[in-house]
């Protein structure tokens, strides 16, 4: 019998409203997993207002008490993490070495975000005036909203429940219509804490249905969404008509450069893990090199045989291999098409730049294109899969001036052993984040957030959990 997963609403599991339900496959072997709720408009706003009607007393909460929730929450993913990393293999198709990962990340994530407790602290500004103090007060914003992506879909559950509810907003959260069986195991567990009702809901179904019904409610105060750019600006018009507050974080086509005298071992590794972690499918990782003229051959035969060493399968069948399918098959066509244009652009292909020769599942072979351009698609738009476009360039200065010219901005990278570049390089490039000499991935307490069209405002850190406050500033006369 087929599992069906019901909607989560005030702290209970709801009849699903509507009749429709969605079938989530596994990617590596097109196996039925389980059915979702396409929730019903009327449940859409079930949700919304039961996160309004339990948002002032959960507010009203000390924040080390709601800290205590956060860490009950935390305690009982790790209690399920061998199964909850199963769940997410089998839906999203990532190796289950880094679904374990993804989980372990969750709950310390999760942690991390309550630690914040006794540390969100207001202001005290000089006043002008004799007797008057000004106090600038952190306050939650009321309703959030959590509409996630397939790539990372358990973490980034966490990302936007885990400050918002900490800094005493509550939240209604849409998991990606691909993946969202892992969030409503999520929702499972929440449900064994004893989180007040309503504080934590869940809602499944599509985007342009469920999605943009969250986001047209007046009641949301804020939409914090991870996505893609085109969903993103949908987001945005339909946030405009409410003003409501948006969280964007989009897609990336980060920039790695690759200079003379550089370590080149380390730049291969780091490179070719970017593209094969997840399968290429990650915002934040090297999707275009620029490698200096003098290192070029070294580093393209040293990243090639690293790309060319890469196993890939099913993640479940074999626990060993190092790469598991794309997400569905529209993700397979567009990676496939991509590498097709630029070979007509004049690009090489010097490995893979195929779709794999299995019987089943999404699988893109590893692929090293060379020749590259600046002009060319493969450079300028997100590939999201295991390809690695390399152009050779004549220096640094070159090397910034094309990573700099993108519509995106989300993180970028230097390989270098000079200082004085690497420093050069911090300064010249315009990304939200910058990796020197290491692989492309941020940490809890940093802040993630991209320029131009990969975003508006961030997430971690202290600045992520400030995004869901909003301030008062209180004018007291006293004598
Ligand atoms: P997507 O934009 O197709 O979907 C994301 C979510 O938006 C899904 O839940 C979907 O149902 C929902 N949605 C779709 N249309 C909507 C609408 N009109 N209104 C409201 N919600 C709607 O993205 P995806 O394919 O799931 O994820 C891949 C993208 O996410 C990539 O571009 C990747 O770079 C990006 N991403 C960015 C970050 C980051 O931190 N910047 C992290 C992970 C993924």
């Amino acid at each position: 019998m087929t599992k069906i997963y019901q909607n989560y609403i005030d702290g209970r599991f709801v009849e699903n409203g509507s009749q429709e339900l969605i079938e989530v496959r596994n990617p590596a072997t097109d196996e039925l997993l389980a059915c979702v709720p396409e929730a019903s408009p009327d449940q859409v706003d079930d949700a919304v207002a039961a996160a309004r009607h339990a948002q002032p007393a959960w507010e009203k909460l000390p924040a080390i008490e709601r800290a205590k929730h956060l860490r009950a929450i935390a305690a009982k993913l790790r209690s399920e993490k061998e199964c909850l990393a199963e769940t997410i293999t089998r839906e999203q198709g990532k190796v289950l070495g880094l679904a374990r990962v993804e989980v372990d990340f969750t709950a310390d994530y999760i942690d991390y975000m309550a630690e914040w407790a006794r540390r969100i602290e207001g202001e005290i500004i000089p006043s002008d005036r004799p007797g008057e103090s000004i106090f600038l007060m952190r306050r939650p914003i009321g309703v959030t909203v959590g509409i996630l992506p397939w790539n990372f879909p358990f973490f980034l559950i966490a990302r936007k429940m885990a400050p918002a509810l900490l800094t005493g907003n509550t939240i209604v959260i849409k998991p990606s219509e691909e993946t969202p069986i892992n969030a409503f195991e999520f929702a499972r567990l929440v449900n064994e804490t004893d989180l007040p009702a309503g504080v934590f809901n869940l809602v499944g179904g599509r985007g342009a249905s469920v999605g943009a019904k969250l986001t047209d409610n007046p009641q949301v105060g804020l939409v914090s969404f991870t996505g893609s750019v085109e969903t993103g600006k949908r987001i945005m018009t339909a946030a405009s008509r409410n003003l409501t507050r948006v969280n964007l974080e989009l897609g990336g086509k980060a920039p790695a450069i690759v200079l003379g005298g550089a370590d080149i071992d380390l730049a291969a590794k780091a490179i070719c893990d970017s593209r094969v972690i997840n399968t290429g499918q990650v915002c934040n990782c090297a999707e275009r090199v620029y490698v200096e003229r003098a290192v070029a051959n070294e580093f393209i035969d040293k990243v090639t045989s690293r790309m060319a060493a890469v196993r890939y399968g099913d993640p479940i069948a074999d626990t060993s291999i190092d790469m598991g399918p794309l997400v569905n098959r529209q993700g397979l066509e567009k990676v496939a098409a991509m590498v097709q244009r630029a070979r007509e652009e004049g690009a090489e292909t010097i490995l893979g730049g195929n779709v794999a020769p299995t019987e089943q599942g999404y699988h893109y072979l590893p692929t090293v294109i060379v020749n590259c351009r600046h002009d060319m698609e493969i450079m300028r738009n997100e590939i999201f899969g295991p390809v690695l476009p390399i152009q050779v360039v004549d220096n640094l200065e070159e090397a910034i001036a094309f990573a700099n010219d993108s519509d995106y901005g989300l993180t970028s990278s230097i390989f270098t052993r000079d200082l004085n570049k690497a420093m050069q390089a911090c300064n010249s490039l315009r990304f939200g984040e910058t990796y020197v000499n290491r692989e492309h991935f941020e940490a809890m307490q940093g802040f993630h957030a991209g320029r131009r069209h990969s975003g508006i405002g961030g997430a971690d850190g202290k600045h992520g959990l400030l995004e869901y406050t909003e301030t008062q500033v209180v004018y007291m006369q006293h004598g």
